[in-house]
């Protein structure tokens, strides 16, 4: 097994416009790329990472660079991070009465599911008024 850690080249310079100190560097196989400095810190010490694994910073500060402060995670998981939480509303499920808190894109989803009907505090609800329409009882 090669111990593919990257060799520094040049850097860090920046930071840049995202935020980011950069730097160059050279891995076991020849490849030079420009990846960030918390990048080639965390590789340094743990070795090279496929470009989808991101590294993020734990407690949100793009200049601490400490390995402590880095974290490895996939692409997925890091937008996720990165989302501010979704806007919720209250509502009244029609059929049951209950209130209840969702979030805008639930609400989405849940009306083309039901076609239009709701939104319902649960699938039960949404169910028996699909049934009763069904039935023409609605
Ligand atoms: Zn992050
Ligand atoms: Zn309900």
């Amino acid at each position: 097994m090669i111990d593919d850690k990257p060799i520094l080249r040049s850097g860090p310079t920046g930071p840049y416009k995202h935020g980011y100190k950069m730097c160059m560097v050279k891995y076991a196989d020849g490849t030079i790329r420009g990846i960030t400095w918390h990048r080639y810190i965390y590789e340094h010490k743990y070795g090279r990472l496929p470009s989808t694994t991101h590294i993020h910073h734990i407690n949100g500060n793009r200049s601490d660079n400490r390995l402590e402060n880095l974290e490895a995670k996939t692409e997925a998981e890091h937008c996720r991070d990165h989302q501010p939480p979704a806007p919720t509303h209250n509502y009244i499920c029609p059929w049951c009465g209950n209130k209840f808190e969702r979030t805008d894109r639930d609400i989405r989803h849940n009306q083309i599911q039901q076609k239009k009907a709701g939104p319902f505090c649960g699938r039960s609800c949404g169910a028996s008024w699909g049934r009763e329409k069904q039935l023409g009882r609605l």
